[in-house]
Order: structure tokens, then sequence, then C-alpha cells
């Protein structure tokens, strides 16, 4: 089997063992889906992924779990010419590229009003801690990723927002 077909195969077979998922996957681009800053190469390169990440985000696209961006670049043409080389643009239902001041908490706004999915339905991968904090207090379960994406860190979403699901209905049952 080839290698992507290979993580693709062990990503949805780890979506399958979790009873509660996410409806949405945000990721960020630079140094999670991507091992570069765009803003320091060429619209005329030809770009490649981290190995996990096509695998993960097909296993995605065949388990009905909608998949979006959000990024800082402040070089959004050289991203979205990235992703078309790559072939993945039409995987994200949402692509929110822009430079912010804000530790993408208006990416997540945007994003939440373009597909009406709630936050505590999200999963967010990024390699920068400083938005770790933000975004998590918007109630999306945000997972710190050091080496790119891979499928350890994708297992550790998997499991951290399942937690954060049942640690919430757990709460509101003792409300009641
Ligand atoms: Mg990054």
């Amino acid at each position: 089997m080839e290698e992507v077909e290979k993580v693709k195969a062990e990503a949805v077979q780890m979506i399958g063992m979790f009873q509660v998922l996410p409806r949405l996957v945000v990721f960020d681009l630079d140094y999670t889906l991507w091992p570069f800053y765009c803003e320091c190469r060429s619209k005329h390169d030809t770009p490649s992924l981290f190995p996990h990440s096509r695998g993960i985000l097909s296993a995605l696209k065949d388990e009905g779990i909608d998949a979006a961006i959000a990024s800082k670049s402040p070089t959004p043409d050289i991203a979205t010419t990235y992703l078309d080389k790559l072939k993945i643009t039409s995987m994200f239902v949402a692509q929110e590229i822009f430079y912010s001041s804000t530790h993408k908490t208006e990416h997540f706004q945007k994003i939440h009003s373009k597909t009406g999915v709630p936050y505590n339905s999200m999963l967010f991968f990024d390699d920068d801690n400083n938005n770790m904090k933000p975004v998590s207090n918007l109630g999306v379960t945000s997972i710190l990723v050091r080496n790119g994406l891979n499928l350890g860190v994708f297992r550790e979403g998997l499991t951290r927002f399942s937690q954060n699901w049942d640690a919430s209905k757990n709460k509101q049952k003792r409300r009641k």
C-alpha cells in the first residue's frame, strides 16, 4: 500500500474508535500542514506537505468530517496557490487566510459564521502556542502541534476532544 493510503487507513480506524467526534477540524498551514513559512517562498516553488497530512485530510473527508483552514499568513496569495498546487483546496469548507493582530479568534468567528458549527464541536491544530488559549476560550479543543501534523497528534486531538465533550456534558448534568 502507498504511504498516503496507509496513513489514511490508520486515521479512518482511529476515527472509528471514538463515539464522540468533532464536526469540523481546523488546521493552521505553516509548520502544521506543511514544513515551511510560505511568506519565505515563491509562488513558483513546488510545495510539499508533512508526510501524514494528506492521509489524515482524506480520512476526514471519507468519514464525513469537515475541514477548514485558519492561517495568519501575511501572503495569502502564496498559501492559496500552494493549496491549489497540492490539489487539496476542495478538502476545506472554509479557508480563512489573512494576517490579524488577534490570536486567530477573528478567524474562528468567521469560520463559525460561515459553517454554523458551534465552537465546542470544533477541533483545532496549530504549532503556535500563542493561539492555544484564546481559541480554547471560545470553546474549541485546541492542540499544539510540535513536529507537524501526524497520526500521533491527530489521536491526541480526537482524545482531548471527546474528553472535553464528556466533561461539558457532565457539567450540564450536574446543573440540572
Ligand atoms: Mg503555523
